[in-house]
């Protein structure tokens, strides 16, 4: 049996920036147009990355424009985030900042392993976030950062390689063998 390693990941950002597309399509590689927005799931997929074994569970907050999901006790089990804007929606990048800095609120961290997601990058002709918007800002939190779309299938899986990379780079982790 190989050692598989348990990281747990939330999903968060302002509605319909594509966070539940982007989780869908990475565990079941489908995009699903009408996804019901009041489901709140954990999802959970075993893959490889740099050559070891993940069990991935990813919570998808649906609803949860008041953060009121970000209570410490919830914040406990997760070990990183993956922060979503709309490259689309200059509003969905602004709220991003008021995301993180209540998740730094409720660990009492001074930083936390995450991924700066500009979604929906197919949406060119509407873009209101440049890229070097993203990249300044992932750069500022010290937090990787990708442009995807979760239609079109483009960098999504890096999404999730990518925070389990920040979690490795910035946590000890104790594994059950
Ligand atoms: P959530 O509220 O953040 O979970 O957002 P959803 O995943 O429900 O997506 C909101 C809407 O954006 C839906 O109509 C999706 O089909 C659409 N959407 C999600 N990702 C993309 C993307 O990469 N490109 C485009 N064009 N639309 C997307």
């Amino acid at each position: 049996v190989p050692h598989v390693k348990t990281r747990k990941v939330a999903v968060l950002g302002f509605r319909a920036v594509g966070k539940s597309s982007l989780t869908i399509r990475f565990i079941d590689d489908v995009f699903i147009q009408a996804y019901n927005p009041t489901i709140e799931a954990t999802f959970n997929k075993t893959f490889d990355v740099d050559g070891s074994h993940y069990h991935l569970e990813v919570a998808d907050t649906a609803g949860q424009d008041d953060y009121s999901i970000l209570h410490s006790q919830y914040a406990l089990g997760i070990h990183g985030y993956i922060l979503v804007y709309s490259v689309a929606s200059k509003n969905s990048f602004e709220t991003l900042k008021i995301i993180r800095d209540k998740i730094l609120n409720v660990t009492g961290a001074a930083t936390i392993p995450c991924v700066l997601v500009g979604n929906k990058s197919d949406l060119q002709f509407e873009r209101q976030v440049p890229r070097e918007q993203g990249q300044a800002l992932a750069d500022s939190w010290g937090c990787a950062f990708v442009e995807s779309s979760a239609k079109h299938n483009e960098r999504v899986e890096d999404i999730f390689k990518l925070i389990i990379r920040e979690i490795e780079k910035t946590t000890q982790h104790y594994d059950m063998p």
